[in-house]
């Protein structure tokens, strides 16, 4: 049976909220993009029972976060996908809900119809705010194990463009 390892609470990234990810990047071995290492204690929050079941450890893998490609994590000869996990992942292709913020539980979809309703949206604002007080959980809630307002920022434009 798989255990859960003790969470941590090391000061943070440079934006201020997140551990340090694994350093070194790896091409995606589905479509080739450069990819960032996970934490271990992300798989472990995130990987369905059966998923965690199958691995030895789950130490060393990356994360892949182009729309087109179905592998989620990979490391060298093992490969995960959205049906190994128990969040959507949002920022693939088809995704839905399509989560961009775990924490604060922000959607494409609840950014949208914001957006269409009030002409602009509050999500980076709500976010920031809310990474002062609570305080986010970035490391184990969101698929990239790190800080969303990236993805948020650029999904907010290609929503913005829509428009
Ligand atoms: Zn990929």
């Amino acid at each position: 049976m798989f255990t859960l390892k003790p969470q941590t609470s090391e000061e943070g990234c440079s934006t201020g909220c997140c551990t340090p990810q694994p350093r070194g990047k790896e091409a995606c071995p589905g479509c080739g993009a450069e990819t960032k290492g996970v934490l271990d204690k992300t798989l472990s929050h995130l990987l369905t029972d059966a998923a965690k079941a199958s691995l030895s450890c789950l130490d060393g893998f990356h994360y892949c976060k182009t729309p087109s490609c179905e592998i989620v994590y990979f490391r060298v000869d093992e490969t995960l996908t959205q049906d190994d996990l128990t969040v959507t992942v949002g920022l693939k292709e088809g995704a839905s809900p399509a989560t961009v913020c775990y924490c604060f539980d922000w959607t494409k979809e609840k950014i949208a119809e914001e957006i269409a309703r009030t002409g602009k949206t509050t999500a980076l604002e709500d976010i920031k705010a809310k990474m002062e007080n609570p305080g986010c959980s970035c490391e184990t809630l969101n698929p990239s194990g790190a800080c969303c307002l990236g993805d948020v920022g650029k999904v907010i434009k290609e929503i913005e463009t829509t428009f």
